[in-house]
């Protein structure tokens, strides 16, 4: 098994609402307890993305800070690479509609996405705020996803790509069927805050096992303890 990992945190000063900072803490965490080491590189605005890295991350942001992020990473070619050469991308929220082909300014205007992920966003009617849960079908053997969505997007998805999971409660990407998230190639990504690797612990592993292959298992009893106690707001 690979015993090194590089990590790329991208845009984290623009792109790191409600805590998703925390999805690169949770990967190390995970990788360093099977012993492997982890490098973690954030990608600061007039940085190059690195195409060689073996796992990207990125997270939300508002308004502003979203089109700028867009602006940065539409002439920078290191994520298209990453892409084709099949290394993990997790991207969240805003992260998400960036990838896409346009998404939509507070203002209103179309922004014109990096364009790796089949999928475009307008805006709903009325913000989504609240916890989340949904069955995971787009990565095999996951349980629930678990998370906290706060955004005013639609997200509609193209025939290139298909849903993360199925939502039961909350609203996710808010655009025909009730489903969150995308799952296109190598990149997994949803509306989900919370962190949501700390939510949701197997889908960080999911990531990681699609660079070293299968990962022995690890006390995750911590993690249920934080997943019943959100599952159980979720539902009251
Ligand atoms: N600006 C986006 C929206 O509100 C993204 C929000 C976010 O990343 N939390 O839809």
């Amino acid at each position: 098994m690979t015993d090194r990992l590089t990590f790329v945190h991208v845009l984290p000063t623009l792109l790191g609402s409600y805590g998703d900072v925390g999805n690169v803490l949770v990967l190390r965490h995970r990788a360093e307890s099977r012993g492997i080491r982890v490098t973690i590189v954030d990608v600061e605005p007039g940085d190059p993305v690195p195409s060689s890295a073996d796992i990207y991350v990125i997270g939300g942001g508002q308004g502003d800070q979203e089109t700028r992020a867009a602006e940065l990473l539409r002439s920078d070619f290191g994520l298209s690479a990453a892409y084709r050469r099949g290394a993990p991308i997790l991207a969240v929220c805003a992260g998400m509609q960036l990838l896409g082909e346009w998404f939509t300014d507070p203002s209103g205007n179309k922004v014109a996405g990096v364009g790796l992920l089949d999928v475009t966003t307008s805006r709903l009617q009325q913000r989504a705020v609240g916890d989340v849960l949904a069955e995971v079908s787009g990565v095999p053997g996951m349980p629930t996803l678990i998370g906290f969505e706060n955004h005013l997007g639609a997200t509609a998805l193209g025939s290139g790509c298909r849903p993360l999971a199925r939502v039961w409660r909350g609203v996710g990407n808010g655009a025909g069927e009730p489903v969150d998230g995308v799952v296109q190639g190598s990149v997994v990504g949803t509306y989900l805050h919370g962190p949501v690797l700390a939510l949701n612990p197997m889908l960080a592993d999911h990531l990681i096992q699609e660079v070293v292959g299968t990962l022995p298992p690890m006390d995750d009893s911590r993690a249920e303890e934080f997943r019943g106690s959100r599952r159980a707001r979720a539902l009251r």
